[in-house]
């Protein structure tokens, strides 16, 4: 049986390798093509099994995302959303998984919810414990650059926050964190 012959003998093969390294030229140069072709082999087992490792390492990776995916969705099923008409900010609104914004509006039944975006700065450059939830052109199809309405900087989809320690300063200031 190849497979066992070969995995019994890979531990000296290994010391091979290690000692050929050390010892130098004289050891090599009186059977170079023996150890050379040893050599190799044993480094291809111990490549082999490296990359079946980190093979198998992606498929548990892998795996527990894929297990964990009706977690995610139920996370994201819900999100903060604006009134294009009324600018009434909705927490929390479920998101009807078949279809995109514009949302139904449940008080009014119109189509005008969508996604709020959060700007957390204030008109000093500071960062404000609660964002102001700003309605970005490009979720309704429109030209043109975002200006949140409180600090006038520019809002974008998935607008960038400040540092999470600087929110929570924020909060701590406004007595929002113990
Ligand atoms: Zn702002």
């Amino acid at each position: 049986m190849p497979p066992q012959t070969r995995t019994s003998t890979m531990p000296s093969l290994v010391d091979d390798a290690s000692h050929s390294g050390q010892s130098g030229s004289s050891r090599s140069a009186s059977k170079p093509k023996g150890s050379t072709s040893e050599t190799n082999s044993g480094q291809m087992l111990k490549l082999a099994g490296a990359l079946l490792a980190f093979l198998l390492a992606g498929a548990v990776v892998a795996w527990q995302v894929l297990s964990r995916e009706p977690d995610i969705g139920a996370l994201s099923a819900s999100t903060t959303v604006i009134d294009a008409e009324s600018g009434e900010v909705i927490r929390r609104f479920p998101l009807p998984l078949d279809k995109v914004h514009p949302w139904t509006n449940p008080k009014t039944g119109r189509d005008t919810l969508y996604p709020a975006e959060p700007c957390f700065w204030d008109k000093d450059g500071s960062v404000m414990p609660e964002p102001t939830w700003v309605l970005v052109n490009d979720y309704m199809g429109k030209p043109g650059e975002t200006k949140c309405p409180h600090c006038a900087r520019r809002v974008v989809p998935r607008n960038p926050m400040p540092p999470g320690e600087k929110i929570d300063e924020a909060r701590l200031k406004a007595g929002l964190l113990k």
